[in-house]
């Protein structure tokens, strides 16, 4: 005879290993994991395409660990607070186990279920819980830097959690149909350099940060080459929770040198961001200095041209050889260089002076790691916007930025129209050698940027009255 089952409620947590609500769930008694596709909370940002591709994949690859360890994966789809309380009424449940997320709409449906069931929440998705550290005056850190300098001191707060010993339960509840779900492109398939690209679950993770390890005491001087293969690539493992940061930075341990220790203050920008979605919960959709509302920027309704400068950006067709290799890594694959984000992402809110929560929206759709905290966050660093922000008068180059990180190499694989130029003429085409089919720039380095620092100018000058 069993003992009452317990629910192990999972989200962006989706592993087995070090996963401390199966870990504690699998001692309570039989876990039923459940999955519940909430995609029309209200308050919920929908999964992006990119997102929702990646979803199924990791979701079949969890199930079948489950199945490894004679377990199951129960999916639903609907609002997640009725599905719990029903499985639980169905199978005389006694507990519900997740581990914290702090979305705000991840917030709100964890107090409602904790009104209803006896909900236990567990730490674990991050190097240190969100909120816990404060500074010398009980405040909660804005600042990266000295955010990040405090959390080392409690790092690493613990030994990764194994595998937890599933008892297998006998009476299962019912489960959709993950493939009648249509997470992945339905008319047409977008998705194939996605497949070829990447691989969803834990082990696809492992097996990503195995190879990573043998080069991290490089990722120093590599990061920010786009057109070599430096960086870990582990962020949608990270996102959908697949690695604990915890096992990361566990696995770091075996590295020597200034490449583990610059990768780490990288992990701690991911612990930051959630630090401050915790504290400004609509992070991602406005902007947190004065002077950086809707009419700061070119609007579609009153400026010309804003709507044909988005799709050329999104498309990949600005002119700014840099710019489009980006876009274009970003659209096959659901995944852009950091260095080459900045880039993009800089010239869409100064070149082209168009709202940063345009490209956020953009970028939530398109990328496999989009992450509410990470994309704002870094959105709002770029635009200058942000509680840790880039000055907005400090205007990136894309040219010299292109030439200054090496990015021929990374030029010629994405945009292949330019595939024959030399690299001294790579990364700013002269007239003579621009291939007809390859679009003149949007705007000339010089205006965009007068257009931007005029536009500061007016804002400041405003704010000043
Ligand atoms: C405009 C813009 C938007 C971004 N949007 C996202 C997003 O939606 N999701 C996302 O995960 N990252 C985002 N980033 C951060 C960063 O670009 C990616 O995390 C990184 O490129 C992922 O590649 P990697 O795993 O090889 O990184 P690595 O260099 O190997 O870093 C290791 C891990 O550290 C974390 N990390 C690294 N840089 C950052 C950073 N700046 N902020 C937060 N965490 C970081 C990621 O989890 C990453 O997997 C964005 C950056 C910019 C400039």
């Amino acid at each position: 005879m069993q003992g009452n089952p317990v629910i192990v409620w999972l989200r962006r947590d989706l592993r087995l290993v070090d996963q401390a609500a199966f870990f504690a769930a699998a001692a309570r008694g039989p876990v039923i994991p459940v999955f519940v596709l909430d995609d029309e909370r209200a308050g919920a940002r929908k999964p992006g395409g990119a997102s929702r591709w990646w979803l199924h994949h990791s979701l079949e690859a969890l199930a079948a660990d489950l199945a490894r360890h004679n377990s199951r994966l129960i999916l639903r789809r609907g609002d997640c607070v009725e599905h719990l309380c029903q499985i639980a009424e169905e199978t005389g449940a006694h507990e519900v186990h997740a581990l914290r997320h702090y979305e705000p709409w991840w917030r709100d449906a964890t107090s409602a279920l904790a009104d209803k069931l006896d909900l236990v929440l567990h730490d674990g998705n991050y190097l240190l819980p969100p909120g816990s550290l404060t500074t010398a005056s009980g405040g909660a850190y804005k600042i990266y830097t000295p955010f990040a300098k405090a959390a080392r001191q409690h790092l690493p707060q613990r030994d990764p959690l194994p595998a937890p010993n599933l008892t297998p339960h006998e009476r299962w509840p019912a489960s959709d149909n993950l493939t009648a779900w249509g997470l992945r492109p339905a008319r047409s398939d977008w998705a194939s350099g996605l497949r070829e690209m990447w691989q969803a679950g834990s082990h696809a993770a492992q097996e990503r940060l195995a190879v990573f390890l043998h080069k991290a005491e490089a990722y120093e001087d590599q990061r920010n080459l786009p057109g070599v293969d430096g960086t870990s690539r582990l962020s949608p493992h990270l996102h959908w929770g697949e690695i604990s940061p915890g096992q990361v930075w566990a696995a770091l341990e075996r590295v020597r040198g200034c490449g583990a220790d610059t990768f780490r203050g990288e992990l701690l920008w991911r612990d930051y961001a959630q630090n401050v979605i915790l504290q400004f919960p609509d992070y991602s959709e406005a902007s947190y200095r004065d002077g950086f509302g809707s009419d700061f920027w070119r609007r579609p309704d009153l400026d010309g041209g804003v709507e044909t400068d988005l799709t050329a950006w999104q498309q990949g067709r600005t002119g700014y050889p840099i710019v489009d290799a980006g876009m274009r890594e970003l659209w096959h694959t659901g995944w852009m260089h950091n260095r080459v984000r900045m880039i993009t992402a800089s010239f869409l809110v100064k070149h082209l002076l168009i709202d940063w929560r345009v490209g956020e929206r953009w970028f939530w759709d398109t990328l496999v790691d989009a992450d509410y905290a990470n994309n704002g966050v870094n959105w709002q660093w770029v635009a200058g916007s942000g509680v840790d922000a880039n000055m907005f008068t400090r205007i990136m180059a894309p040219l010299s930025q292109s030439e200054k990180f090496d990015a021929a190499a990374y030029i010629r694989q994405w945009v292949p129209e330019l595939a024959n130029l030399d690299d001294a003429a790579i990364h700013d085409p002269p007239p003579l050698l621009r291939p007809s089919g390859y679009p003149d720039m949007l705007v000339s380095h010089r205006e965009g940027r007068e257009r931007a620092l005029q536009a500061y100018r007016a804002m400041k000058a405003d704010i000043c009255v």
